[in-house]
């Protein structure tokens, strides 16, 4: 048995770690360790790393400046809970993230340990600060994994059978969809469609001054990278306005430079958010989430109601701070928007030459490309894009699918050239194989898509 058989019995060991429950996807890939945008296994084979841990490491793998101030830090200060006193790397951290926030109007931050439980934070907050029950957000958006976050996605089936009953009093309403649009439709025309379906529940059940906030992601991440029209986003910031309604955003996929904008919601004109969920790529994948809101928002609780003992570790803030440094001196936000120019380009150029590739959407590095059987009807081909993402895992590119047939491009964002060019050569000779049903998938190759 080498090493990577040794590792598969131990994770398919059900008495040692519940995988099957966690795990989404993979084909058994077992990291040994990582840097920049390469994965290395526990044989020694290396992958380029098109997904960044979900997100997650939009920096890159253990970047100096991020492990360097781990290390000091956790020499001088490992933990101390928020709940009783504070330290500095928290309070430098949340001046930091009032500052990048979007918008002029005064911000207050609440840490926690996931975007899950910042998410649990918008629910808190916006209850608490207009008295209101009932929380409006999206079906395809995926929010989290703890009850409250769980209730307000609108993405798996898994993320609900046999846990119900979910949270009482959210209201799911469908995010524009421009890729399968009515014949005929303009985008015009689709913001309108989907900006009728957001109001229906407030014509019939849904008092809209016993709403306390619609929570929306800039552009869904596991949706499948699918962002909402411009108008349509315009239209629904407008109508919370008018009617008491926080309007929350949530940025742990989006944000960051993942778009190749500092925050999602800035791909859209001027949107303020009163409260905005922060995650993921805040401290290179330590644990580490924040909620950053409109200061007179954030005051409407008082301790201990956001509070969990090992939130706003020193540790995380320190990784945070450099990881924001990162950010801002390698100018990886522009890196992003205009590698992901180019990565759309590539992309485009392979829909010529490969129909399955129904459509291509991108904004930084930051993709959804979505894998069908056919262009005219759009049906979803999870099989076709399964052979795409084994056969690049079989020839060092992890990339792995969302929806089951679109393929999730969000690379780290100090990816090379060299290495984005290595693996759009890769993909497009897994588009080829699959086509020519050249790809076999052993039976114990894990568990692919979901
Ligand atoms: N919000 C969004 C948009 C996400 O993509 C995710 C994770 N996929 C979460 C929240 C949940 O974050 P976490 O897994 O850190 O709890």
């Amino acid at each position: 048995m080498n090493k990577l058989e040794k590792a598969t019995a131990l994770i398919n060991d059900e008495s040692h770690y519940n995988a099957d429950c966690t795990r989404i996807d993979y084909y058994n890939l077992v990291i040994d360790h990582a840097h920049g945008a390469t994965l290395v296994d526990v044989d020694g084979n290396e992958y380029i790393d098109l997904l960044a841990s979900a997100s997650a490491i939009n920096v890159g793998h253990t970047p100096d400046k991020v492990v360097d101030a781990i290390t000091e830090q956790a020499k001088k200060l490992i933990h101390y809970t928020p709940a009783y006193f504070h330290h500095t790397p928290q309070i430098e951290l949340a001046e930091r993230l009032t500052k990048l926030a979007p918008g002029d109007s005064e911000k207050m931050v609440s840490f926690g340990l996931t975007g899950s439980d910042a998410n649990d934070a918008i629910i808190k907050f916006s209850r608490a600060y207009t008295g209101r029950q009932y929380i409006v957000s999206f079906m395809g958006s995926y929010h989290g994994s703890t009850y409250g976050s769980m209730s307000l996605s609108g993405t798996s089936l898994n993320m609900t059978r046999k846990m119900g009953p979910m949270l009482p009093g959210v209201v799911h309403v469908p995010y524009p969809d421009l890729y399968r649009r009515l014949p005929g439709e303009s985008e015009h025309d689709v913001a309108m469609r989907y900006f009728d379906s957001f109001k229906k529940p407030f014509e019939s059940f849904l008092p809209a001054d016993e709403v306390a906030c619609v929570l929306i992601e800039p552009i869904q991440g596991d949706g499948g990278i699918v962002k909402a029209p411009e108008e349509f986003m315009q239209l629904v910031y407008k109508f919370c306005h008018e009617n008491g309604i926080l309007f929350a955003v949530d940025e742990v996929n989006q944000g960051l430079g993942r778009t190749g904008k500092m925050w999602g919601i800035q791909q859209y004109d001027n949107i303020e958010p009163d409260l905005m969920s922060v995650g993921k790529s805040i401290a290179a994948g330590m644990p580490l989430s924040a909620v950053v809101g409109k200061k007179e928002v954030m005051q409407s609780l008082e301790a201990p109601a956001n509070v969990f003992t090992t939130a706003a570790n020193p540790v995380c803030c320190a990784a945070s701070l450099a990881t924001l440094d990162i950010l801002e001196e390698e100018d990886l936000v522009n890196k992003s928007k205009v590698d992901g120019e180019y990565a759309k380009q590539q992309f485009l150029d392979m829909q010529k030459r490969h129909p399955n590739i129904g459509d291509v959407r991108m904004w930084g590095l930051n993709g959804g490309i979505e894998l069908v059987k056919d262009r005219e009807t759009k049906e979803a081909d999870p099989d076709f894009a399964t052979k795409v993402i084994y056969y690049a895992f079989q020839h060092g590119v992890v990339i792995i699918t969302l929806c089951g047939n679109i393929l999730r491009f969000q690379p780290p964002l100090v990816i090379t050239r060299e290495q984005l060019d290595k693996a759009f050569a890769v993909l497009d000779d897994a588009f080829t194989a699959a086509e020519n049903n050249e790809v076999e998938i052993p039976a114990d190759a894990g568990k692919i898509g979901w």
